[in-house]
């Protein structure tokens, strides 16, 4: 929880004051109310449709409870937000397989904070007991190769790699091989970011996708989204074009510790109807927390 507080400071310093302040200063709900908390969740990036539905929400409530005073509306905002971000305890952690390997295929763009994810994950599953491996599945960029490196060294686990321009398919197959002789518990499949050629890239990921569930039928078990909350509607826009194009099963969002509009997080649940999994918190290796849209609003809100 505390990991949230901090990593969370400055959408909640941003944030809290202005619900706080809303919701003493103001004696009645009315039109005036309701406006003004409308220009905090927007501001605070929640995005425009889930703001309207959260008012429209709170607006029944009211009615339906003959609620007056302001301070009484406000565990129930807490609580619609909790609604709206959460797809229930299940769908919020990451899947595993039920015995054997489970691997998990991450994509998204350039920069958003892929490969450190994929390290801090490593370093996540290894303290819970796990043995991990990671393929470089992004042969595009030759520093791509050498940063999962980097972080495979961080968290002490294998990196299967080819060179530079490989085909990313085959380092896959040898990866899934690799982790199936070596007994391996999650395989971590790193992919290209690259957006210049969209239609190359998401055949590319099709290909990945394909030879895992041909070598391990129920796998990839997630496939992981990385989207960086500090491009906020942009990382919108993404969601969408990755959601559509590569079967998408979760979200991660990093850099939630560089942004004060943290509400992209429920904006994005929303427009996307996928799962957040997990948030990226800061740069460093423990930096990484499973999503729980308890802790997330309480941490904006307490
Ligand atoms: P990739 O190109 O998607 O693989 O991106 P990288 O993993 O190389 O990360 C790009 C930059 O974002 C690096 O400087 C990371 O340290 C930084 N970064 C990644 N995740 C986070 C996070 O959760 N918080 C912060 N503050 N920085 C992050």
């Amino acid at each position: 929880t505390n990991k949230f507080k901090e990593g969370l400071s400055k959408t909640r310093d941003a944030f809290v004051g202005k619900v706080e302040d809303l919701f003493s200063r103001r004696k009645k709900i009315d039109e005036a109310f309701y406006e003004e908390l409308e220009e905090i969740l927007i501001g605070a990036d929640v995005g425009i449709n889930t703001v309207l539905k959260l008012i429209d929400e709170l607006r029944v409530e009211v009615r339906k409870r003959k609620i007056e005073d302001p301070k009484e509306l406000r565990p129930i905002l807490t609580e619609k937000l909790v609604e709206l971000l959460s797809g229930g305890e299940e769908t919020e952690r990451l899947k595993t397989a039920p015995d054997g390997l489970t691997i998990y295929l991450v994509v998204g763009v350039n920069g958003v904070g892929k490969t450190t994810t994929i390290g801090k994950l490593a370093h996540r599953l290894k303290q819970d007991g796990k043995s991990v491996l990671l393929a470089a599945g992004d042969t595009f960029r030759a520093a791509a190769i050498e940063q999962l490196e980097v972080w495979g060294q961080r968290a002490g686990v294998d990196v299967i790699r080819q060179g530079q321009g490989s085909d990313p398919a085959a380092v896959i197959f040898d990866a899934v091989h690799a982790a199936k002789q070596r007994n391996v518990d999650v395989l971590i499949c790193d992919t290209a970011g690259r957006l210049q050629n969209k239609v190359n890239l998401m055949e590319e990921l099709n290909k990945i996708f394909r030879v895992i569930r041909r070598e391990v039928p129920e796998a990839p078990h997630e496939v992981l989204l990385v989207l960086d909350a500090t491009t906020g509607q942009n990382a919108l826009q993404q969601a969408k074009l990755f959601g559509e194009k590569t079967g998408v099963t979760g979200l991660v969002l990093t850099k939630l510790d560089g942004t004060a509009k943290g509400g992209i997080v429920i904006a994005i649940r929303q427009e996307m109807e996928l799962p957040v999994k997990m948030v990226g918190l800061g740069e460093k290796i423990d930096d990484l927390q499973p999503f729980d849209s308890e802790q997330f609003v309480n941490a904006l809100f307490l």
